[in-house]
Parts: structure tokens; sequence; C-alpha cells
């Protein structure tokens, strides 16, 4: 999809409140902590490369990414730092995942043993740094707590190829108020790490939520949506200071004007005019992330909260004005306006889903613009 530029639709991206939010975590952990910036999915629809330079600013020591081609992107923009990849890789992009220096997880025997095969035959550039990926309770990806884990250890000891990097895992509850689960996932990790016939360079087991609301064990923290300036919970635990929202999202109104009494607006007809109303037409729809149930949200247009009325089409949306504004005037989906602010959180609310979502669905349409 071409980003289009030639209109008024953008989001706008604090890189200061990146680094500040980054700033803000460091003074919280310790010092032997490191910080790696999750960055993935083009660092949650905020643009991974220029998110990951404020992060560096700021003092982020690595990254992590979900996908092989997202690491590639870091480095093709020339970024040094250790980067993680976090999903399963397959052992045919081996060759890849050294040229350009990408840990990433091992999270099956199986896989440890089609790679000694193939590194029989094959040369590569620098040894595959691997982190065990031990799965304590999320049911994703990695070695149940119960299987051996130090079986992978030998194995990677006896392929001179593999470098034993890490170990980590992943919760699935840090981000509620009810501890339980994750205790139960922690006091797994503990053990596993306790039988471990010695540590590996990076142990790891803290996303955002485990950051911010408990004690990190290891030396890594994989700090993601928090650095965005977003509470990981949403609203559900309030966060241990303030978080500042990096993304906004504007437009302008394109069209005004006056429609009379009983006046059907957008497909379907799903609004009438109940009365003589002035409707701002503006060119973001769902193609860009601006989903089809939005309609009824509010939106900000001089400091007043005009409706999106009439359905939500691909590139356009209609709202209705208080009065007649100039073609041209600013509008704000996400973001502070005259007084008034729309967060994620709110139009997460609206969507029934989470910020997280929102953020990683306004489509590469839109043009990301970098403010300091
Ligand atoms: C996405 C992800 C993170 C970051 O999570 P946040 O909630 O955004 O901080 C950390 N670790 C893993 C394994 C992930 O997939």
């Amino acid at each position: 999809m071409v980003t289009s530029i030639h209109r008024p639709t953008k989001a706008i991206i604090d890189l200061s409140a990146i680094t500040q939010n980054i700033e803000n975590i460091l003074q919280q952990l310790s010092q032997e902590m490191n910080l790696f910036a999750v960055v993935k999915a083009d660092g949650y629809g905020h643009g991974a490369v220029a998110v990951a330079n404020a992060a560096l600013k700021a003092g982020a020591n690595g990254f992590c990414v979900a996908t092989i081609d997202e690491g590639i992107e870091l480095r093709e923009a020339g970024i040094t730092q250790p980067i993680l990849v976090l999903g399963v890789v397959e052992t045919a992009h081996i060759h890849l995942l050294s040229e350009y220096d990408l840990a990433f997880p091992v999270t099956t025997l199986t896989w440890l043993k089609d790679a000694a095969m193939i590194l029989q035959l094959e040369q590569l550039p620098r040894s595959l740094k691997v982190h065990l990926k031990v799965d304590t309770g999320m049911g994703r990806i990695g070695f149940l707590a119960s299987e051996n884990v130090n079986e992978a250890v030998r194995l990677i000891e006896s392929i001179p190829q593999i470098e034993w990097e890490g170990i980590f895992t992943h919760f699935a509850t840090a981000d509620q108020a009810e501890k339980s689960y994750y205790e139960i996932q922690k006091n797994r990790f503990m053990a596993i790490l306790e039988q471990l016939p010695y540590q590996p360079l990076y142990v790891h087991d803290s996303n955002s939520a485990t950051a911010l609301w408990h004690e990190p064990i290891g030396n890594l923290v994989r700090y993601g949506v928090a650095l965005y300036g977003l509470n990981p919970s949403g609203q559900a635990v309030a966060a241990p200071y303030k978080l500042k929202a990096a993304l906004e999202l504007v437009s302008a109104v394109v069209q005004v004007k006056q429609l009379p009494k009983d006046y059907g607006i957008g497909y379907g007809e799903t609004y009438i005019t109940p009365k003589p109303e002035w409707i701002g037409t503006v060119p973001i729809g769902y193609a860009d992330g601006w989903l089809r149930k939005l309609q009824g949200f509010h939106i900000l247009v001089d400091g007043n909260f005009c409706e999106i009325v009439g359905r939500v089409c691909m590139d356009q949306i209609m709202i209705r004005l208080p009065h007649e504004v100039p073609v041209g005037t600013k509008v704000t989906l996400i973001g502070k306006n005259g007084g008034h602010e729309i967060t994620l959180q709110q139009v997460a609310e609206k969507l029934e889903t989470i910020h997280y979502e929102v953020a990683c669905g306004i489509s590469p349409r839109v043009p990301r613009e970098y403010i300091e």
C-alpha cells in the first residue's frame, strides 16, 4: 500500500515522549538491567526505525522484533546493537540470521537437531545467537517447564556454530491486579533457572507490565507498549508514573456543508439529519485503520467533540459540526485539541479491543511524521 502524503491525514509521533518513557523506566530498574526496546509491528505502528533511534538516545541497549524481516529493517537502517527476534524462525533461514546478526528463540529440540544437520554442511559468517524460550504458562511457543531444558543446553554446546546467549519466558497476566497466575509462571521459570548448568548472558522474563508492576528476573527487560506511553493494562491498573503517549492521529475537514433536515448520510443511510446540520467530511476511513465500528465515536474539531455520523467509508468519514468551520480546519482523531484529548485507549474501548491493536492497525497508507 502506498503511503498517501498528499492529503492532510497523518500520524504525528513525538519522539521526546518515547525518550522520556524510556528514561523513566531506566530510573526504576537496577543498574545491571538491560533494556531492549520492543519495536515489532513497525514499532506498534509508530515506525520501527525512528522509535529505535529515539530509544537508543534514551539508553536502550538492544531491540526486540517479531520477525526476521523486522530485524533486517533495523540492520539496514544502521542499527548495530543486539536484536532479538521473538517469533519462531525456520531453520531454512539460518544463514540470514547469521548474516544480519539476529538472535532468536529456540523452542524445541527438533529445531536444534535440524539445525545441527544443516550446519554440518554450511559455514556461517558468524555464530548463531539463541535464546531458549520456556513456556511457563502462556501456551504459545517454547519448551514446557516440565521438559528438560538442560538437554537443549547440551545440544547447543555440541553445535560449534551456535552460541547460547539467553533464556526467557513470557507472562500471560502481568498486567492484571490479580497476581496468582503470574506467581505460578514466575515460580516455574525460577525452577528452570535453578537447575541450569550455568546461566547465559541474558536471562529475561519482563514485558512492560512486568517491569512496571513486578520484580523483573534476570538482567534484561523487553520493554514494549509502555515505551509508546501506553498503559499495558488499559485502565485496569494505574502505572507507577506518568506514561506519555507518543502518537497523535490528525486530519482536516475537506468539505463542509449544511444539509437539510431528513438528509441521509453515508452508505446504507444509517444516519438521517434530524434537523438542518453542518456536516464535515474528513479523509480517513477503514483502509487507514479507522474502522467501521467507530461510527458514533466523537473526534475533535476546534476543541469540540464531533460525532462521526453515517457509516465509516473506506477512505472518508462524515462528522456533525456544531457550526460552519472553514475547509482545512484541523481534526484530531487521537491526541490533544483545544484543551481536550482523545486517547488510543478510548478508541480501543469503542472498538471493544486493546490499544495495542488500534496502534498497529493504523495502516501504512497513513504517513508518520516525527517531532522531537
Ligand atoms: C510483544 C512482546 C513483548 C512486549 O510486550 P509489551 O506488553 O508491549 O511490553 C515482550 N516479550 C514478548 C515475547 C513479546 O511478544
